[in-house]
């Protein structure tokens, strides 16, 4: 392998029902980063079908030309018609970097592209830079229980493969008078490549709330005490516009939905206001909440962990400190 015949960065765009997800839009805001610092352009990958607004959609966030393949086998994502459709692209087009979000697709994409490649990838990073003196990319990423971060490059291989969480980072504001160009790719792919047929997408009955999205959290650690106590955190939430989330150990005894949890294992977010009630602050937990805007932490101890990374730490009893919030909430 030659690694110079290698140029580019390239972001997969991952959409689902024709929309194009918030971290494939992410992504582009770091990708057009790391171009710059490369000197090189910025690709998105859509694959899909009837994609001319979703192209439409990419090209005001970042990139230089969107490549996109539109097939009716892509509709929806199959691990077989995908791999095989990027795999035969990166072999032909050889970019030097490919991201991935590290959403549940794409967890199950980047190692079947990366292994059909022959390279290597880094899953779930939380930052991404260029070491300037030999142009490798650096991937960040929590290592032995998230008690260290570890950093990864790759080597003599190529593409350098990363899939990045949601959350992580920023997309860049929609440019109206983006340059970007929009170039429809063909590649070779038949029913017979697909081995897994879709042949009903159902949606989530129950609507799961997007922790993600939310400008205020209210979240609850073990100190909340009981799952019935989280009407208290729900009744705060309300009161500021916000979203309920929970730490591990809220989630493990069943007080708050998995989709909630905040940390290393759950969802990376960043609001303008997170409020950890009764959550000490383990270094799992900080990973996903510590670029948060503005943070208040309520304990009942001082030295909690929680209180290095809070703007305002309210030392005291919750469950006292809680319904004075509310009732001040609802005077604004
Ligand atoms: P605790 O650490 O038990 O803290 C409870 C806090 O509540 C204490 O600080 C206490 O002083 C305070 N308190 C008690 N009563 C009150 C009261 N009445 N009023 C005010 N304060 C009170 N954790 C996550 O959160 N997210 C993750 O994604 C995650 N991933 C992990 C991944 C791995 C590989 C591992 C090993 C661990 C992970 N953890 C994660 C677990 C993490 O290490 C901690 O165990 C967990 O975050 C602790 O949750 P907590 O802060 O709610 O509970």
């Amino acid at each position: 392998m030659n690694i110079a015949d290698y140029k580019g960065v390239w972001v997969f765009a991952e959409q689902r029902d024709g929309k194009i997800q918030k971290v494939a839009l992410e992504l582009l805001g770091k990708g057009r980063d790391i171009a710059d610092k490369l000197g090189v352009e910025l690709t998105a990958l859509l694959l899909g079908e009837n994609t001319d607004s979703m192209a439409k959609d990419l090209a005001s966030h970042g990139a230089d030309k969107v490549l996109v393949v539109d097939n009716p086998l892509l509709k929806n994502y199959t691990t077989d018609g995908y791999t095989k459709v990027i795999c035969d692209l990166v072999r032909e087009r050889k970019p030097e970097i490919l991201f991935i979000g590290a959403s549940y697709i794409g967890r199950d994409l980047g190692p079947r592209v990366a292994a059909r490649l022959e390279t290597g990838l880094t899953a779930d990073c939380t930052a991404l830079d260029i070491d300037k003196e030999n142009n490798n990319l650096l991937m960040t990423r929590p290592a032995f229980g998230g008690n260290l971060m570890a950093t990864i490059v790759c080597g003599d291989h190529r593409p350098q493969m990363a899939t990045v969480r949601p959350g992580v980072f920023e997309k860049l504001p929609e440019d109206e008078d983006s340059k970007c160009k929009i170039e429809k790719a063909t590649v070779q792919l038949e029913e017979s490549h697909i081995r897994t047929k879709v042949e009903e997408v159902v949606k989530l009955a129950k609507e799961t709330v997007d922790i993600g999205e939310a400008q205020i959290i209210v979240s609850g650690g073990r100190g909340v005490g009981a799952g019935e106590n989280f009407k208290l955190l729900k009744e705060l939430a309300d009161a500021l516009g916000g979203e309920v989330g929970g730490s591990r150990a809220a989630v493990e005894s069943g007080w708050v939905d998995k989709a909630v949890q905040v940390g290393q294992t759950g969802k990376t977010v960043r609001p303008k206001v997170y409020i950890a009630c009764g959550i000490s602050g383990a270094i799992q937990h900080l990973a996903g909440m510590q670029d948060s805007d503005f943070i208040i932490a309520i304990n009942k101890d001082g030295d909690a962990p929680i209180m290095k990374v809070a703007d305002i730490g309210i030392v005291g009893d919750l469950n006292k400190v809680i319904p004075e919030m509310i009732a001040k909430a609802k005077e604004i």
